[in-house]
């Protein structure tokens, strides 16, 4: 029995709950961490919601609780079935945590081009991984029409539907926002980030818009993604052009998820790499952050919007996962010269390229 009285220390602002009912109990409730180099710099706050946290070391652990959630709702998924997904990585990690705790098969259909850290933790983590050739939305050969296709003929088969199923924007919208909400009071002027599936982006979007007057919401788009054109353009597609070393972000098409918020948007950044990779070694070099490309891509954005509101303001990012998964890539001197990036690194800092 305990006898003292439990107290915060000074550096505590609250509590969190110190006991989670399983592995679904410790996804969400991340921190905000303030980039202290480039608050400094901007005269802002600029804060990145701590996703790397989670327990699978994402953003999309959220959106791969609330999609089980949603068949198990549903009666599509019963005990002993099977969760099939596309994904490039992030949900499939996510999926595969949330199926091993609740007793379910999970088969994930990634493409080829995805980091081979991430396709060898979803097979520890007992995913049956298909990699498939990477090809654009419109063929049928893409990955998420093989999974959808998969999970139609095989009994007790579920196919979550990341892209277009909203359970997965209603993750952000329930926890994501709210907590994002209350670490801030309130005080928030711009959010932004990149969008996947978009259901991070357009949920939190969503919840703050309703929440906090006047709020900016900008996306970040990488190279080879539609939708910075599509906000710039105010509606088209445009055809896609380059690519980029992020990987779980950028989009061909308005997904489900996106599409009900796309009109609150208030602008978009266009990030190209080189930008990108030097925030990456300036965040570690500076800040002791160690972030895959997303997360720099975001962290240039919300340094972007900073400069576009001006000197106090408080921006909100988005941490989505750690550098971990991208070692053989993002360290590597011979995969940045092949992108033509190593030479953009600053020459103080390549020393951080050690592979
Ligand atoms: N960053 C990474 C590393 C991801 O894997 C994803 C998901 N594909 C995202 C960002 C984007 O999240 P969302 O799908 O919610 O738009």
């Amino acid at each position: 029995m305990l006898r003292a009285t439990l107290k915060l220390s000074k550096n505590q602002s609250s509590f969190v709950p110190l006991v989670a009912n399983g592995f679904d109990g410790t996804i969400g409730n991340t921190p905000l961490i303030k980039i202290k180099s480039l608050s400094e710099e901007t005269g802002c706050n600029i804060y990145g919601k701590a996703e790397f946290m989670n327990p699978g070391g994402s953003v999309k652990d959220r959106a791969a609780l609330f999609l089980v959630k949603d068949a198990e709702r549903k009666g599509l998924l019963k005990k002993g079935g099977t969760v099939v997904e596309g994904t490039a990585g992030n949900t499939g990690i996510g999926l595969a945590h949330v199926c091993r705790a609740r007793g379910y098969k999970c088969v994930i259909y990634m493409p080829d081009t995805q980091s081979k850290e991430k396709i060898n933790l979803l097979q520890m983590l007992g995913a049956d991984v298909r990699p498939v050739p990477a090809v654009a939305y419109e063929n049928p050969q893409n990955y998420n029409h093989i999974a959808k296709r998969y999970a139609e003929s095989t009994s007790g088969a579920v196919w979550t539907n990341q892209f277009d199923n909203i359970a997965n924007r209603q993750a952000h919208i329930e926890t994501t926002g709210p907590e994002i909400l209350a670490q801030t009071g309130g005080k928030i002027d711009g959010f932004t980030c990149s969008t996947g599936t978009g259901g991070t982006f357009a949920g939190i979007t969503s919840f703050l818009k309703q929440n906090v007057d006047d709020i900016k919401c900008y996306i970040a788009d990488p190279p080879g993604s539609v939708i910075h054109n599509y906000i710039q353009t105010k509606g088209t597609i445009g055809g896609r052009s380059g690519s980029s070393i992020t990987e779980g972000i950028g989009q061909g098409r308005i997904t489900m998820n996106l599409q009900p918020d796309i009109n609150l948007v208030d602008g978009s950044l266009y990030i190209p790499d080189e930008k990108t990779i030097k925030m990456l070694y300036r965040l570690l070099d500076e800040d002791g952050l160690y972030f895959g490309a997303s997360t720099s891509l975001n962290v240039v954005a919300a340094y972007e919007l900073a400069k576009i509101l001006g000197p106090g303001k408080t921006i909100v990012t988005i941490l989505c996962d750690g550098a971990y998964r991208y070692q053989s890539r993002l360290f590597s001197r011979s995969w940045l010269e092949s992108k033509n990036l190593y030479d953009k690194i600053p020459d103080n800092l390549k020393k951080y390229v050690v592979l």
